[in-house]
């Protein structure tokens, strides 16, 4: 049911039971888009830091994969603070080597690069104090970002892979081929 509803754009909460608060909504959603969202309409700035940088890394992490895009490997706390930093670059010279139709995209991946939420969210000290609004438009380029390496049409949702490569077309795809770029 919850899943179904989900699709539809509705917020799920589960009814918890403890002994004590008795009969009690959950205070987040699960999903860490739904908490995103959730705070960015309640204007909850310091709420976002956190889930945003997660799914910032998660994401350029699975489209670097899907797109067999070669990073080092670094161990240390400081250095996995880089590391969206460091994705959207090599990210960018892959792109840049590989596909003049993806290249044709890259205002979107730029704006990410350039935007102070970034550097915001990547900075050393915790104070995490970026403007709603500003949120709210990094927010947009990363939904936006997505949509290009992730096929929109609801029956595939699959991400683009390198894996799909077509050598006699010469262009990567995703799962039903509604979406693809030209790669080399
Ligand atoms: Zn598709």
């Amino acid at each position: 049911m919850s899943q179904l509803a989900k699709r539809k754009n509705w917020l799920i909460n589960e009814i918890k039971w403890s002994d004590a608060s008795g009969t009690h909504l959950e205070d987040k959603p699960t999903d860490i888009r739904e908490i995103i969202e959730t705070n960015l309409a309640k204007g909850a700035v310091d709420l976002l830091g956190n889930p945003i940088r997660k799914y910032l890394e998660h994401t350029l992490k699975d489209i670097c994969a899907n797109l067999e895009v070669k990073v080092s490997f670094r161990m240390n706390e400081l250095n996995e603070k880089r590391m969206p930093d460091e994705l959207l670059n090599e990210l960018k010279s892959k792109i840049n080597k590989s596909s003049k139709e993806l290249q044709a995209q890259m205002p979107i991946i730029d704006r990410i690069i350039n935007s102070n939420i970034l550097g915001n969210l990547l900075s050393h000290d915790n104070r995490f104090s970026p403007k709603l609004g500003d949120l709210k438009a990094f927010w947009a380029d990363l939904n936006a970002m997505e949509k290009l390496f992730y096929c929109q049409d609801a029956a595939c949702k699959k991400p683009v892979l390198v894996k799909h490569y077509d050598t006699v077309k010469k262009r990567i795809r995703c799962g039903c081929d509604k979406t693809n770029y030209d790669w080399k």
